[in-house]
């Protein structure tokens, strides 16, 4: 008898749907279509070179242990360099406080895994990220959600959303996916206020934080809630350095981080996505747990893939890759992030507003109300663009007239022609919704 393999699915399997983004990344395959779907990086910045002299070395100098298992909280050397690198953006951590993923994404799957019970409430952004989502359903998660503006997440509706019990927060601060917002550096302070105040933990998702192109860099939530725990262990001006005596210590007599923030960040966006190489910071507690679980998941990262990226990061040539490759990067996508607002200015009609991102990968678009970005989907793919409509970054409904634009994939020519269709096809819905509504008047009988 042949399986009937629909039968013998978990029953976790009818909250994990496929993605809109999945989908639509398939169009990118043809040419003739202009997507702002993906989240794709710009192939043109992939250092390739970088990447074959690293590997070059890599092999030569120590190929066998390149090629075999290793430890599942990941290569020592790049967990040091990780530690080192976030201690410049005022991340305190050490190497115990660090675990290498096989990209962000199986961070939030192991943080799911580690958190959510079936039926458990999660309090998310409003939009935000649809990888988040995906791996949290998969463990049952239910959602309650916050909205954001253009300064991010609005903080002075948090607490009545909180007061509905969720077990943790997943905050982006940085250049939102998908709205491509900033929290403001007020309200990451409030929010750090509340967290503490509600006893919330917050998951912070930082992928495009070195990715700015304009303004301040801002303090991850993870630094102002250390601030907040070394204010409340050293009273303001007494001078002490900060120790917390209930802080566990890495035998070095270096205090580990404690605190109500895991931090998450990758490099899929400064060097490479295909490599899959992504960090957690947290307290050790939730390290190790995340360490037990990755253990069943994948044993462990990739290790020639994380001596490469070690290799290219630290090697030969000390640490100066990475700082001028990311300049690369921001010279590029601000080109882009440009041709593409300047081009929303000049072919969007006047009832379709945007975001104007400081930094990161994608912005966000919002019809009038009366538009439905989904069902306009069909006629932009006619037209040869696409995007991902935004009711898939809604996880509690709503969202019917957004969308999310991606613009670090397309040259600025391609961009241009892209939104120039955009364009057309809101303005033809736009007359259309128009004529309807004139057609829908009552014709008035002249008054005598
Ligand atoms: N979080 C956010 C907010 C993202 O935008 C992405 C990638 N699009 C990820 C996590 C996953 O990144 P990675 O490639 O490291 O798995």
């Amino acid at each position: 008898m042949t399986t009937p393999w629909n039968q013998r699915c978990a029953q976790r399997m009818q909250w994990m749907k496929g993605s809109a983004i999945r989908e639509l990344l398939k169009l990118t395959e043809s040419p003739d279509i202009i997507s702002f779907g993906g989240g794709m990086p710009a192939p043109e910045v992939f250092p390739v070179e970088a990447f074959r002299v690293a590997a070059d070395r890599v092999l030569a100098k120590q190929g066998t242990k390149a090629l075999q298992y290793s430890t599942t909280e990941g290569y020592r050397p790049l967990r040091e360099w990780i530690v080192a690198q976030m201690a410049r953006y005022g991340i305190e951590s050490a190497p115990e406080n660090v675990l290498i993923t096989s990209g962000s994404q199986q961070a939030l799957d192991l943080l799911g895994m580690l958190m959510i019970n079936p039926g458990d409430l999660l309090l998310t952004e409003r939009p935000t990220y649809l990888g988040a989502l995906q791996a949290w359903r998969a463990y049952q998660a239910e959602f309650i959600t916050v909205p954001v503006d253009n300064e991010g997440l609005q903080v002075d509706l948090l607490e009545e959303a909180l007061c509905a019990g969720p077990k943790f927060m997943y905050i982006l601060p940085n250049f939102q996916n998908p709205g491509g917002v900033t929290l403001s550096l007020e309200r990451r302070r409030q929010l750090i206020e509340i967290a503490d105040h509600y006893g919330v933990p917050i998951i912070e998702d930082d992928p495009y934080g070195e990715l700015r192109y304009e303004g301040e860099h801002l303090p991850p939530l993870v630094v102002i809630d250390a601030e907040r725990l070394k204010k409340r262990a050293r009273p303001a001006g007494n001078g002490q350095p900060y120790y917390d005596e209930h802080a566990p210590t890495n035998g070095n007599g270096r205090a580990y981080m404690r605190g109500n923030v895991i931090y998450l960040s990758t490099f899929s966006k400064t060097l490479a996505p295909g490599l899959r190489l992504a960090w957690i910071v947290a307290p050790v507690e939730v390290i190790q747990r995340c360490t037990i679980a990755k253990q069943g998941m994948d044993l462990h990262t990739a290790t020639l893939n994380q001596m490469i990226a070690y290799e290219i990061l630290a090697g030969d040539g000390g640490n100066a890759f990475l700082p001028g490759h990311v300049r690369l990067i921001r010279s590029v996508y601000r080109e882009r992030r440009d041709a593409m607002l300047a081009a929303m200015e000049r072919f969007f009609p006047n009832e379709v507003a945007w975001t104007h991102p400081a930094g990161g990968l994608f912005l966000w678009v919002t019809l009038p109300d009366y538009l439905d970005a989904t069902a306009l989907l069909k006629e932009a793919l006619e037209h040869k663009v696409a995007y991902v409509p935004g009711t898939a970054f809604h996880p509690d409904g709503g969202g019917h007239n957004t969308m999310r634009l991606n613009f670090s994939f397309c040259e600025p020519t391609r961009i241009e022609t892209g939104i120039r269709r955009l364009g057309e096809v809101f303005g033809r819905a736009i007359e259309r919704h128009e004529a309807e509504a004139r057609r829908a008047e009552p014709v008035l009988e002249p008054a005598f």
